[in-house]
């Protein structure tokens, strides 16, 4: 049977709206309380195509199940390089993923603890009592006592829940082919990667190389990515520029708000959770999507929905304080870039994670990275 005949209306604990990291995790553990879950995807294939760096500390495995055909290679440190030619190296063991087999394996994960999956299939509209989704061109009404958003960036359930859309930065990124291995990821700040950076990120026998900027310089970056290949070559990162892959998109840098309306929960990018200054967004969409699941299905066994606020508690004790204090450094950022009287290495050291002078104003803003 094909995913346009299976039916899938009818009536529902908890809908999940995205596969990816966070509807996952959230579907998961939904299941696991005994909640009847559907998640939907309006991607044919989970996973696919990735829009992303790949990198995660190594960390996620303590909280998230994976094999290790997930892990395209270990990386041990980063190499932070600023425009002055000085560069520094701090430890940050990580995992660069396939991602599209990381989500894969979140996704069956669910769906063995009990969600149902739908792909192919767009949430569209609120109706009275769920969501209207749309699949093989059909519109069918489903029902569900809790609506998680998980559907990422400029998420639809955000924006009926109310929410205006959130603050980004955009980025493009290439897979080239990497002839040497590394056990590093690199990242390259230049004045005109404006309010962010550039990333060289090894995966084997390839690597994601990217650059993000405020949303405003969005038309430069092919021309940036070009200039940065060309770097990379005089630098001997690689032979020639062999492009195998394209890819980009948004990547939100905000102050986390508000993420319970009613029965609607947000959790990963649509909940704005990932990082204001790394854009690391896979491991808080792990972390978030669980405490949604399993707090939705606790509501739920309770009958009480006033119970979806501990979720909003549970995820700002567990990395709220790092995203305030990001996005904190985020507007130190943006504001002072192009001020001709700032020191702009000066800048980057108190507003990149890679630098100890980035942790010293704890004080003065009252947040903890
Ligand atoms: C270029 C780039 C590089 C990045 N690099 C890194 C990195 O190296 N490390 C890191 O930690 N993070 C990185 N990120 C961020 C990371 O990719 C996200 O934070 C992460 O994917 C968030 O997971 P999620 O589950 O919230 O959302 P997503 O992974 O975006 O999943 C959302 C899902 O919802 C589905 N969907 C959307 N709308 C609907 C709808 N209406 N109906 C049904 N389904 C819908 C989508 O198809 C998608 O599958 C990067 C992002 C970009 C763009």
């Amino acid at each position: 049977m094909s995913t346009a005949e299976m039916p899938i209306a009818g009536s529902y604990d908890i809908l999940v709206v995205g596969a990816g990291p966070a509807g996952s995790s959230a579907a998961r553990a939904a299941a696991q309380k005994g909640a009847t879950v559907l998640m939907v995807d309006r991607r044919q294939r989970i996973g696919l195509p990735v829009q992303c760096a790949e990198f995660v500390p190594q960390a996620i495995s303590r909280y998230v199940g994976f094999s290790s055909k997930c892990i395209a290679q270990t990386v041990e440190t980063m190499i932070t390089h600023l425009p002055d030619q000085r560069s520094y190296e701090m430890k940050s063991p990580g995992f660069m993923l396939d991602r599209s087999l990381f989500d894969k394996e979140l996704a069956a994960s669910a769906v063995l603890s009990g969600a149902k999956i739908s792909t192919g299939t767009r949430a569209v509209e609120f109706s009275p009592e769920g969501l209207v989704i749309e699949r093989g061109g059909k519109h069918e009404s489903v029902r569900a006592r809790v609506i998680i958003g998980a559907d990422g960036v400029r998420s639809s359930v955000a924006q009926w829940a109310g929410l205006p859309p959130g603050r980004t930065t955009i980025a493009l990124q290439y897979e080239v082919v990497l002839p040497h291995p590394q056990n590093h990821v690199d990242i390259y700040f230049r004045k005109d990667y404006e309010g962010a950076y550039a990333w060289f990120f090894p995966k084997g026998k390839t690597a994601n190389v990217g650059i993000g900027v405020i949303p405003q310089r969005t038309p430069l970056l092919p021309n940036l990515m070009e200039g940065f290949l060309n770097r990379l070559v005089d630098l001997k990162k690689m032979g020639r520029i062999e492009v195998i892959g394209k890819t980009g998109g948004a990547i939100p840098c905000e102050k986390p708000g508000q993420t319970v309306f009613g029965n609607i929960m947000l959790a990963g990018d649509a909940a704005g959770h990932a990082h204001p200054i790394t854009g690391a967004g896979i491991l808080n969409a792990v972390l978030g999507g669980k405490m949604a699941g399993r707090i939705a299905a606790e509501s739920l066994a309770k009958g009480d929905l006033n119970h979806l606020c501990q979720y909003e508690m549970e995820w700002r004790e567990a990395f709220g304080a790092s995203l305030s204090y990001g996005a904190f450094k985020r507007d130190s950022l943006e504001e002072n870039w192009n001020k001709s009287d700032i020191d702009f290495e000066s800048l980057i050291r108190k507003t990149w994670v890679g630098f100890k002078e980035y942790y010293k104003d704890r004080r003065k803003s009252g947040l903890k990275p």
